[in-house]
C-alpha cells in the first residue's frame, strides 16, 4: 500500500511555538515527529499524542552532527520518507551580556544550536524531502531585523537563518521550496511542559502597543507554516513572513 500521509519533522517541537505546530500538524492529519534536546517534555507529547498513531519523539540535540544523522535515518526508516522539515529549535533566551563580557563560548553556544542546527537538520532532511518535493521552513525571528542591546549572538543567528532561506531556496530550485517565519512575540508560557506551565500575563501596554491589538500565540506561526507547506504555496520561495502583528511596521522617535 502507497503511504500517502505527509511526514513532517518539527525541531523543538515538544514546546511553545514547536509544540503549537506540532498540534496543527497532528490535527491535520499528517505525522509529526517532533525533535528535541528535553526528553521530559518528548515524553509528555508521547503520552499526550501516541494514541494518533502519528507521533514520534525523537531525543537529538540539533547542533550535534551525528545526533541529526541519527535521528533523520531513524525517522526516514519508520515513515518511509520525509515531506516537510520546521527548523524552529531555538536557544529563545540566550543570556543578554554587553559584547565585552560575552564569552566565545557563550556566542558559539548561541550560533551552533540557532543556526548550525538549522544546516544540519536541513543538510541531512534534504534528500528525503527532495525526493517527495517538499518544503521546509525555518523560524527566525524579527531580531533579524530590529535589536534591543546585548543581543548579538541571538540576533546574528537569526539574520543568518534569513540569509540560509534564501541561499537553500535557491540550492534547491524546483526541487524543495524554502521559507521562512519571523516571529515576534509569541506568549508561550501555556505551551510548556506542565510542570513549567503558567497562566500569561499581560498588561494593556502590552496588548495595545501591537497594530493587531494584542500579543501572539502559537497558533499564529503554526497557521502560516501549514500555509506556507501546502500546495497553495507552491509559488512561494526563498521568503521571510514576519508574524509580529505589526510592530516592525511602527515608526518609533523620540
Ligand atoms: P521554547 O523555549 O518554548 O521552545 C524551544 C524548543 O527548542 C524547546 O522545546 C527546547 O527544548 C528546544 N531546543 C532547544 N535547544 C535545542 C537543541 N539544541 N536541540 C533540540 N531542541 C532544542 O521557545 P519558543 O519561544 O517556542 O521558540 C521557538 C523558536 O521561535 C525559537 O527558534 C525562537 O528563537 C523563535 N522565536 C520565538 C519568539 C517568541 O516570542 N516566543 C519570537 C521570535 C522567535
Amino acid at each position: 500500500m502507497i503511504n500517502i500521509i505527509k511526514t513532517a519533522v518539527i525541531t523543538g517541537g515538544t514546546k511553545g511555538i514547536g509544540l503549537g505546530i506540532t498540534d496543527c500538524f497532528l490535527n491535520s492529519g499528517m505525522n509529526v515527529v517532533a525533535v528535541d534536546i528535553d526528553s521530559e517534555a518528548g515524553n509528555e507529547c508521547e503520552a499526550a499524542y501516541s494514541s494518533s498513531g502519528r507521533f514520534m519523539f525523537v531525543q537529538a540535540d540539533v547542533s550535534d552532527e551525528e545526533a541529526v544523522k541519527g535521528c533523520v535515518q531513524n525517522v526516514a526508516t519508520k515513515f518511509g520518507g520525509i515531506d516537510f522539515l520546521i527548523n524552529n529549535a531555538g536557544i529563545a533566551n540566550p543570556v543578554r551580556k554587553p559584547l565585552a563580557e560575552l564569552s566565545l563560548d557563550e556566542w558559539n553556544k548561541v550560533i551552533s544550536v540557532n543556526l548550525t542546527g538549522v544546516f544540519l537538520m536541513s543538510k541531512y532532511c534534504a534528500p528525503y524531502i527532495e525526493e517527495s518535493r517538499g518544503a521546509i521552513i525555518n523560524i527566525a525571528s524579527t531580531r533579524a531585523l530590529q535589536s534591543e542591546e546585548n543581543t548579538e549572538p541571538y540576533s546574528a543567528s537569526k539574520g543568518g537563518i534569513l540569509s540560509l532561506t534564501h541561499s537553500l531556496a535557491i540550492s534547491f530550485s524546483g526541487r524543495i521550496r524554502v521559507n521562512c517565519i519571523s516571529p515576534g512575540w509569541i506568549e508561550v508560557c501555556e505551551w510548556q511542559k506542565k510542570k513549567d506551565r503558567v497562566k500569561p500575563f499581560h498588561s494593556r501596554m502590552d496588548d495595545e502597543q501591537h497594530p493587531a491589538g494584542r500579543v501572539g500565540v502559537p497558533d499564529d506561526v503554526a497557521s502560516l507554516a501549514a500555509f506556507l507547506i501546502s500546495d497553495s504555496a507552491g509559488f512561494i520561495t526563498g521568503q521571510n513572513f514576519v508574524v509580529d502583528g505589526g510592530m516592525t511596521k511602527k515608526m518609533i522617535y523620540v
